[in-house]
């Protein structure tokens, strides 16, 4: 390789003066996973709206394959998230050790009431033009943005999104069949934490109605995203996507909170001043009265090995929906997502249970097991 870039690929031996060579020594190489919904780790979210945070949530990850990620965004204070997208520049600026921020990715305000999940209700509200627009313009790198399509504005909301090369994502939603559907026409193409926060076939007046989970199965260009920590969807549902969807239009994500990467107990999800407290138990976050999941503590190694346990998956095709799959969904797939010559050096090793013991980001070693 060559300024972070792979020059070669070659099964025999190549000259090349000065560089350094690193022997595998049995374990598998890979391209580095791409994380396009995550919220934090390592005890940080990056909602804190700190470099510091930023910093310790992609090193975090970094330790466990993770070479790239779109840090996402909760429903909060308008101050708190104006503040983590004010400090995005300068975070990936400073970010020499950790995953690469490819962009940021803004979850809710504009979500279904009914499907809030562990989103806050006091932030919860229907698409706001002046608002997204003024997002969109001052802060370019937004690159995805879930929301539920069924609210009212949300067509033209989507619409605006494609017009500016951000995706629209389907997520915290009610919508029935038909409202999908005409979200997917102006540009909605993929479906955030498939089944999480998402309706499913329901009944009005003995009349039943297909919804946001039938509807994506049904569209054949609507790609998911599932939280592949083997908790928020069992075996046999991850089954069940793959068998309709196929590994092709199926990405893994952690959307981990500040809990993933330490050991289980009380932690908060969002800001430390104005988060919800939630519990650390099971391998999960969940409420405090334990009625609802808020958020995964999982990291992308985890959601390949739950891949690779509880479907019929091989090694390569669940390494594939964490690298290539969201490299593609993020139109990023020109540079990341598989080892190709010209593509960057985001390269990691494991061994056969997926335990990372090195992480390289365009070339350069951030982790190194001992
Ligand atoms: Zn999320």
């Amino acid at each position: 390789m060559q300024n972070g870039i792979i020059e070669l690929i070659s099964e025999d031996r190549i000259e090349s003066p000065g560089a350094r060579e690193i022997d595998a020594r049995g374990r598998f190489i890979a391209p580095g996973f791409i994380d396009i919904h995550i919220h934090g780790g390592g005890d940080s979210d990056f909602m804190d709206g700190t470099i510091e945070a930023y910093l310790n949530i992609a090193e975090t990850h970094a330790k466990y394959g993770t070479t790239g990620m779109f840090p996402t965004t909760l429903s909060g204070k308008w101050e708190d998230f104006i503040n983590t997208l004010e400090i995005y520049e300068e975070a990936k600026e400073e970010n020499r050790k950790g995953a690469k921020f490819l962009g940021i990715h803004i979850e809710g305000p504009y979500l279904a009431m009914s499907q809030k999940g562990a989103q806050d209700p006091r932030y919860i509200r229907p698409p706001d033009p002046e608002e997204y627009k003024y997002v969109l313009r001052k802060y370019p790198f937004v690159k995805r943005w879930s929301i539920a399509p069924e609210l009212p504005g949300a067509l033209e909301f989507g619409t605006y999104m494609r017009l500016h090369g951000v995706l629209p994502a389907i997520a915290h939603t009610d919508a029935i069949y038909e409202e999908v559907v005409k979200a997917h026409e102006v540009g909605y193409s993929l479906a955030t934490h498939f089944y999480s926060a998402m309706s499913g076939v329901t009944r009005k007046n003995a009349f039943r109605y297909a919804g946001a989970v039938e509807a994506t199965y049904l569209l054949d260009a609507m790609d998911v995203e599932i939280i592949g920590d083997g908790v928020h969807l069992p075996g046999s549902l991850l089954q069940y996507i793959l068998k309709v969807k196929g590994t092709d239009r199926t990405a893994l994500i952690t959307d981990a909170m500040r809990a993933a990467g330490m050991p289980e107990g009380p932690s908060i999800l969002g800001t430390k001043e104005d988060g919800l407290e939630v519990i650390v138990e099971d391998g999960v976050a969940k409420l405090p009265d334990r009625s609802s999941f808020a958020g995964s503590v999982a990291t992308m190694d985890r959601t390949v090995r739950t891949l690779m346990k509880e479907t019929h998956v091989s090694m390569v095709e669940a390494v594939k929906m964490a690298s290539l799959v969201p490299a593609r969904i993020m139109k990023i797939d020109r540079t990341k997502g598989s080892l190709t010559r010209k593509k960057d050096a985001d390269i990691i090793l494991f061994d056969d249970d997926i335990q990372v013991s090195m992480t390289m980001v365009e070339g350069k070693i951030i982790y190194e097991k001992n």
